[in-house]
C-alpha cells in the first residue's frame, strides 16, 4: 500500500503544505503537482515590482530547488490533475499517467474571473487583453509597458489599482473603470476608498467609478482599440487589463464529490467533506475566527492554512481560526489590513490621510474587529494582536496621537 502524500497545486499554499508535511514528520514520498511549468513562486510582486522592473524570474521563487530536494519532495510541474478517484486513491494526470496516493491535499488556488460581455470570444482572443495571475501573464503585460501607451484597467480592486500605480511609474496613460460607485468597495469603507481615489487621481490615473462596460472596438489586427462604457463614453486603449476578481479552482474537487460552496468547504482542521483530504489557500472556504465562513485570497492565509492542513495529514491536528490580514503596495503607500470589518458600529481614525499616514480602526461595542493602516505598521501590528485577543479598545486613546498607542489596548 502506497504511503505517498500528493499535493495538487504548486502555488504558495501547495509549497507550504508539502514542506510542512515533511516538517510534521511525514515519512513517505511527497509529490507536489503543479499545472504551471514553474516551481512555486510569489504572486504579489506580479502587480508591483516585477511588473515594473525587468527583474529575473528566479527572484520570485518561494524556495530554491535544493530545498525540495533536501525535503525529499518530488516536483511534478507542467502537469494538471484531471481527476481524483477517491475510492481507489488514484489521481488521473493530464499526461495520462495515474498516481496513487495515501493522503491528498488540494491547493488549487483560483483563476481570474472573465468578462461577461457581448462578443466575448473576440474580446478574450484579442492580443492586447490581459488578466494577471501568473508570471507568464505578468511578462506578457510588462513587455507592452512603454511610456505614453494607453492602459485601460477594468476593475478597481487591489490588483487593478496596483497595476495602475505600476503603470503610472512606467509612464503609461492609465484609466481605471470600476463598476461599483467606489474603488476597493468589496474590501474597505468609503473613507479609505476616497483616499485611494484621490491618491490615484493626483498621480495622473483617470479613475471612473459606477461605470459599466458595454462593448469594445477592434483594430484590423484583432486587438482592442477602445472600451465603450454604458454611459456612452469610449476610452481609447493600447492594452486592456481585466482585474474583476477570482474564481476558485474547485472543479476536480466537485467532480470527486467533495462539498463545494464558493470554494472547497473545509473545517478548522482544513479537512474537506472527506476527512482524508485537506484543502488550503485561495481554493478553500473556511470558518473564520468569528464563526463566519469565508474564502480568503491572501499569502498569509495560504501559508497559515497550509500549515494546519499539513499537521492534519501528519496526524497532529491543530485548530485554525483565520484572523485575516493582507497588504497592498501602491506608490509610496503600504496598506495593511487586519480582521474583518463587517458589522462594525464605530470607526476611529488615528493619524492623517492628508499626510498619507493613518489607521482606521473598526469597532463593535468597543471591541476591535478590524484595522486598515496606511504607512502605519505599529498600528497594524497592535491591531492584529488585539483582534485575535478579542480586545475592547479605548476609542478616545486610539484617536489621540498625543497618547501612546499601547494605552488603547485592553
Ligand atoms: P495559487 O497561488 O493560485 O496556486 C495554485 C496553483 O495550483 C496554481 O499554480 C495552479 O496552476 C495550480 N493548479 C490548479 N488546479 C490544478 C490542477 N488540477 N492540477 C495541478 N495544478 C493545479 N496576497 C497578499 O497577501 N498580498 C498581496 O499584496 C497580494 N498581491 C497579489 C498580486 C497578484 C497579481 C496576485 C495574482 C495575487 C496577489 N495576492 C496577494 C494573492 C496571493 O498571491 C494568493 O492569495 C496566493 O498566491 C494563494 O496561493 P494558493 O497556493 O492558494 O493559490
Amino acid at each position: 500500500m502506497s504511503n505517498t502524500a500528493c499535493v495538487i497545486g504548486a502555488g504558495q499554499a501547495g509549497c507550504e503544505l508539502a514542506l510542512g508535511l515533511r516538517r510534521s514528520g511525514w515519512g513517505g514520498p511527497i509529490v507536489l503537482i503543479g499545472a504551471e511549468p514553474h516551481a512555486p513562486y510569489q504572486r504579489p510582486p506580479l502587480s508591483k515590482g516585477y511588473l515594473g522592473e525587468k527583474s529575473e524570474r528566479s527572484a520570485l521563487d518561494l524556495r530554491q530547488a535544493a530545498a525540495y530536494e533536501r525535503s525529499g519532495i518530488e516536483l511534478l510541474l507542467g502537469c494538471r490533475v484531471d481527476g481524483i478517484d477517491r475510492a481507489e486513491k488514484v489521481l488521473v494526470l493530464s499526461s495520462g499517467e495515474a498516481r496513487r496516493y495515501s493522503c491528498l491535499a488540494l491547493a488549487t488556488g483560483g483563476r481570474p474571473k472573465t468578462l461577461t460581455v457581448a462578443d466575448s470570444e473576440r474580446v478574450e482572443s484579442a492580443g492586447n487583453l490581459f488578466y494577471l495571475r501568473t508570471v507568464d501573464d505578468a511578462e506578457r503585460l510588462r513587455a507592452r509597458f512603454s511610456p505614453g501607451r494607453r492602459l485601460v484597467i477594468i476593475g478597481g480592486g487591489y490588483i487593478g489599482l496596483e497595476i495602475a500605480a505600476t503603470g503610472i511609474a512606467a509612464g503609461l496613460e492609465v484609466t481605471v473603470l470600476e463598476a461599483m460607485p467606489r474603488v476597493l468597495a468589496r474590501v474597505t469603507v468609503p473613507q479609505v476608498s476616497s483616499f485611494y481615489e484621490a491618491v490615484h487621481r493626483e498621480a495622473g490615473v483617470d479613475i471612473r467609478t459606477a461605470v459599466a462596460i458595454r462593448c469594445f472596438d477592434f483594430r484590423d489586427s484583432g486587438e482592442i482599440s477602445a472600451v465603450h462604457c454604458a454611459d456612452g463614453t469610449a476610452v481609447p486603449a493600447d492594452m486592456v487589463v481585466v482585474g474583476i476578481g477570482l474564481t476558485p479552482n474547485t472543479e476536480i474537487a466537485e467532480a470527486a464529490g467533495l462539498a463545494v460552496d464558493n470554494g472547497i468547504v473545509v473545517d478548522e482542521f482544513a479537512r474537506t467533506s472527506d476527512v482524508h483530504i485537506v484543502a488550503a489557500g485561495d481554493c478553500a472556504n473556511l470558518p473564520s475566527f468569528d464563526g463566519r465562513r469565508i474564502r480568503l485570497e491572501s499569502v498569509q492565509n495560504a501559508i497559515d492554512q497550509a500549515r494546519i492542513a499539513a499537521a492534519t495529514l501528519a496526524g497532529k491536528p491543530q485548530r485554525y481560526r483565520a484572523n485575516p490580514w493582507f497588504w497592498s503596495e501602491q506608490y509610496d503607500l503600504r496598506l495593511q489590513m487586519a480582521g474583518l470589518s463587517a458589522g462594525h458600529d464605530q470607526i476611529v481614525l488615528r493619524g492623517s490621510p492628508a499626510r498619507r499616514s493613518f489607521a482606521m480602526f473598526y469597532l463593535k461595542r468597543g471591541q476591535l474587529l478590524a484595522c486598515d493602516a496606511v504607512n502605519r505598521t505599529p498600528e497594524f501590528a497592535a491591531a492584529k494582536r488585539w483582534i485575535t485577543q478579542g480586545c475592547v479598545v479605548d476609542a478616545a486613546v486610539l484617536a489621540d496621537e498625543s497618547l501612546p498607542l499601547g494605552a488603547a489596548g485592553g
